[in-house]
């Protein structure tokens, strides 16, 4: 089976200008020039954890895979260059599902101008396990953005909105890598993360990273309209902004931006996405939230973790 996934991959998969050599051999032989920094990273996603193949179609889920592993690219304002790709399948079905797995990342990999250099298929009695390695570039000159450059007084500044992306945000999004970059470039920005855990977590990993706090206005938070119909669905007395706040698989950008960089920043709003504070980088560690009714006070960040002993 293996074999004949191999064969047909050759023939779907494209040759890219990076590829000395692609699938087919042990490994595969890219042309690097002469990149300085690379920047690598790897997600695990699997069947009845991160999805459930029973409800959702293979190519939504293969997107995702690559999707995700963009959006940690984006995270650091790096240029995606190539990828492999790891699958264990489960043994019925396994070759079809393969396929239909890169249905739907080859699109994605297209547009980003993404190298698919290879990778390993297992078959196993075991639920899909998915697994994409990606290498990229930093775009700037001064190296990757990363989480621990926030400043006491740096505005908080974030792509898109939050919350409720379970409705369809969290397969269909579109990773912030073009955005990154381009802010990156115009801008001086601190630090940045993506969000996959949640807006409150993930602005806390990066006040922890940084050593320093973050305070959250709450009256400023974007909520998706997905959030406010979530709300109403669930019923569970969780406001659209609580879901905002820790749904996670948002997949936008959190950035610590100097106070005279973000205000040219919000005045340009050069993206096709909206750019808003959502407050600001405290000396106090920790995370805070406040609004105008009730002031400063903690937030528990809750969101998404995995667990294992
Ligand atoms: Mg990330």
């Amino acid at each position: 089976m293996e074999s004949e996934l191999i064969e047909h991959l050759r023939r779907r998969i494209p040759s890219h200008p990076r590829l000395r050599l692609g699938l087919g051999d042990d490994a595969a032989v890219l042309r690097m020039g002469d990149i300085d920094e690379c920047v690598m990273t790897v997600d695990l996603l699997t069947d009845g954890v991160d999805f459930e193949l029973g409800k959702v179609d293979p190519r939504r889920v293969g997107r995702k895979a690559l999707a995700v592993n963009l959006s940690d690219l984006a995270a650091m304002a790096a240029l995606p260059l190539a990828g492999v790709v790891a699958l264990a399948l489960p043994r019925r079905g396994g070759l079809d599902l393969a396929i239909a797995l890169y249905e739907g990342l080859l699109p994605l990999a297209e547009e980003y101008e993404l190298a698919i250099a290879g990778g390993d298929t297992n078959s196993w009695d075991g639920p899909l396990a998915i697994s994409i390695t990606l290498m990229g570039k930093s775009a700037a000159e001064d190296g990757a953005l990363r989480r621990d450059g926030a400043l006491p007084g740096d505005k908080i500044i974030v792509t898109g909105r939050f919350g409720g992306s379970i409705l369809s945000h969290q397969f269909d999004f579109d990773p912030r890598v073009r955005e990154a970059i381009l802010l990156n470039e115009r801008y001086r920005l601190h630090a940045g993360i993506d969000v996959s855990d949640g807006l409150a977590i993930d602005l806390a990993h990066i006040a922890k990273e940084s050593g320093c706090g973050a305070v959250l206005d709450l009256d400023a938070v974007p909520v998706a309209e997905d959030a406010k119909r979530l709300a109403v669905q669930l019923g569970d007395g969780r406001s659209a902004l609580e879901h905002a706040l820790g749904d996670g698989e948002d997949f936008e950008l959190i950035l610590a931006v100097p106070a005279d960089e973000a205000a040219r920043m919000l005045e340009d709003q050069p993206l096709d996405v909206l750019l808003t504070a959502v407050g600001e980088f405290a000396g106090e560690p920790g995370l805070w939230q406040t609004d105008s009714r009730k002031g400063k006070r903690r937030l528990e960040p809750g969101g998404w973790e995995h667990k294992f002993d």
